[in-house]
């Protein structure tokens, strides 16, 4: 099919529920992916961050392709050891704790909402979240969400969410009163434009929830899985959440999400009280499983790095020659260029020029390569950007 032929099936049959670019996408590898006309695309934001360890790694490719071929799918009325060896893996890299295994961000949020209401007392039913956060698009997800523009039409949502700035422990203190069950927050908010939370914020977060008898959820589901350097966010912060979520990174590719939660908390999660069809499938464990291998037999946390700070010198270099990029942040290979105007011209603009990068938040320009980058991928990234900020007149 031509690119015309399958963006007419688009326009006749798929709800145009996502502005697209114009591109159809038939193949990955790596850093890079191929559009059906041919184009080689420097993809410095593979999947959203779901493609980690970037597009179809080779031992993800072949454990999905093994595990294929023996059980694609069986119930959770069994076992499986592929969905047992996950949950140990995580937990050995995170605070010890338990999974349950759901297809996605949102669920696995969903989970770690309700697991806070059913391990609190009856009176505790508030939630704090942060403004700028993103949890998802499911009603309690949508909810705790705390930006308008994503709450517009779908009122009311669900009760008993509180919102407060982020990084301010002033209003997190005064909203925090005895009915909390949990505060969530994102240790790196990513569509809220990579803001990095300060190291007293997380702290202090942790403290009056222990204080209190609340609930402290880490939504790691962009940050987790490697990319900042350490398998996840928190790892910076020096302080460790009751429950985290995780999902884009996690299956390499495959839809797979993740809440994990302390022992004490995990035990109320009994028989009936949550669930999920494809929760944990054997063919997305499979794939979970070969991405943390990945990791740690190619040595990535380490280029995640190594990558990030060379990624963020070559950028601050770009800062001094165009006046329209205000300072670079972030950690590893979460990268955020704010910009003093908008950014989604420049990103067409680089797509042009076969580089895929992000705009978040209008102006921030947001880059979350794969962790198997290398310098010269980086370099050629960086050199297409100064081009069309050149070209620009910016
Ligand atoms: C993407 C994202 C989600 C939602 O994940 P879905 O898989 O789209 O449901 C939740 N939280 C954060 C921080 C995310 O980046």
């Amino acid at each position: 099919m031509t690119t015309e032929e399958t963006i007419a099936l688009f326009d006749k049959y798929v709800i145009a529920n996502y502005s697209r670019l114009r591109r159809v996408i038939v193949k990955g590898q790596g850093s890079y992916c191929f559009d059906a006309e041919g184009n080689k695309i420097l993809d410095m934001f593979p999947g959203w961050a779901v493609s980690g360890i970037g597009h179809c790694h080779p031992k993800v490719v072949a454990a999905v392709q093994k595990q294929a071929g023996e059980l694609l799918h069986v119930d959770n009325t069994f076992y499986t050891e592929q969905q047992g060896l996950l949950a140990k893996l995580l937990s050995e890299r995170a605070f010890g704790g338990k999974s349950f295994f759901c297809n996605s961000g949102a669920e696995a949020n969903e989970a770690a909402l309700k697991l806070a209401r059913l391990s609190t007392s009856s009176e505790k039913y508030k939630f704090i979240t942060a403004e700028g956060s993103f949890h998802g698009r499911t009603f309690a997800a949508v909810t705790a969400t705390a930006q308008p523009k994503y709450h517009e039409g779908f009122l009311p949502l669900v009760p008993g969410f509180v919102y407060v700035p982020f990084n301010d422990i002033k209003a997190l203190e005064s909203a925090f009163t005895d009915e909390v069950a949990a505060v969530m927050v994102e240790p790196i908010q990513g569509e809220g434009g990579i803001n990095v939370a300060q190291k007293e914020y997380l702290q202090a977060i942790r403290q009056l929830c222990d204080e209190k008898g609340a609930v402290m959820i880490l939504d790691e589901v962009q940050t987790g899985m490697g990319r900042t350097g350490k398998w996840f966010a928190y790892q910076h912060f020096d302080v460790e959440p009751d429950i985290m979520t995780l999902a884009k990174a996690l299956g390499g590719g495959v839809a797979i999400g993740a809440m994990m939660a302390r022992e004490e908390l995990a035990a109320k999660l009994v028989p009936g009280k949550h669930a999920s069809t494809f929760g944990g499938n054997c063919l997305a464990c499979a794939a979970g499983v070969a991405v943390i291998e990945a990791i740690e037999e190619d040595n990535l946390l380490e280029n995640a790095v190594e990558m990030g700070q060379y990624a963020n010198e070559k950028l601050n270099e770009l800062k001094q020659k165009h006046f329209i990029i205000d300072h670079v942040r972030g950690i590893g290979l979460m990268i955020g260029i704010q910009l003093k105007g908008p950014g989604a011209q420049i990103v067409q603009k680089c797509l042009d020029k076969g580089l895929r990068i992000n705009c978040t938040h209008d102006s921030v320009l947001r880059m979350m390569p794969g962790m198997i980058v290398t310098k010269e991928q980086i370099d050629q990234a960086v050199d297409i950007i100064d081009s069309v900020l050149t070209e620009s007149g910016k």
